[in-house]
């Protein structure tokens, strides 16, 4: 069976692009990072999120020689002109401070009103072959900012993402809830036929 690494070291990725790909009759081994312990940490230098995600997938199929997926996501806010962007797990300064983040972007949206707090998550899945061979797709969630945080599930902006078409956050939304209409489930739905065709030409 054909490998694919997938440039994360999170099990959870790999477990809903595995299941993604597995849906879509995609015959392949889905490996994480942790796979392979020699692969380098990717320093997130683009400018956008498919930059950013084509950057780390090259990286990955470079180091391990197999064709390899990274993603790359954040929450982007009409009224700042779609920033947190790109340094959504940092706005607040330190990576990965997600109650610092969310909570700066809320007082910064404090005197704006319902009607201007449209945002969405966006992630941008890429696919590398070692070939140098490139391929991005984008997904998108789209909702409204609450002016407080709700529900205990998910992670990062998600309490204060209310979902369009629902009056609950997505951090309300079960995990399958949420997988079925995110935007990395939307990203990585949309790769999944283009990993079929080079899976299938690579074995041609
Ligand atoms: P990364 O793509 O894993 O680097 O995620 C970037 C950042 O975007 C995360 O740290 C979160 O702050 C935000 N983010 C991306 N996807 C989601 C999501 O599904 N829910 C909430 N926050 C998200």
């Amino acid at each position: 069976m054909s490998r694919l690494v997938l440039a994360t070291r999170n099990a959870h990725k790999v477990t809903e692009l595995r299941r993604i790909l597995h849906d879509a009759g995609t015959d392949v081994e889905l490996l994480g990072t942790d796979a392979f312990p020699d692969v380098p940490d990717v320093p997130e230098t683009g400018l956008t999120f498919a930059a950013n995600a084509l950057l780390k997938a090259h990286a990955v199929a470079r180091a391990t020689g197999l064709p390899a997926v990274a993603d790359d996501s954040g929450l982007c806010v009409d009224a700042l002109n779609g920033m947190p962007g790109i340094f959504s797990a940092r706005w607040a300064g330190r990576h990965g401070d997600d109650t610092a983040n969310l909570e700066l972007l809320l007082a910064q949206l404090a005197d704006i009103g319902p009607e201007h707090r449209a945002a969405h998550f966006t992630c941008a899945a890429a696919l590398a072959l070692p070939d140098g061979t490139e391929h991005v797709v984008e997904g998108r969630l789209t909702g409204t900012l609450t002016d407080a945080p709700r529900g205990t599930g998910g992670f990062g902006y998600d309490p204060i993402l209310r979902v369009d078409g629902d009056s609950r956050t997505t951090a309300e939304l079960t995990a399958d809830e949420k997988n079925a209409i995110s935007h990395r489930g939307k990203a990585f739905r949309a790769l999944a036929p283009i990993i079929a065709e080079l899976v299938t030409r690579d074995r041609g």
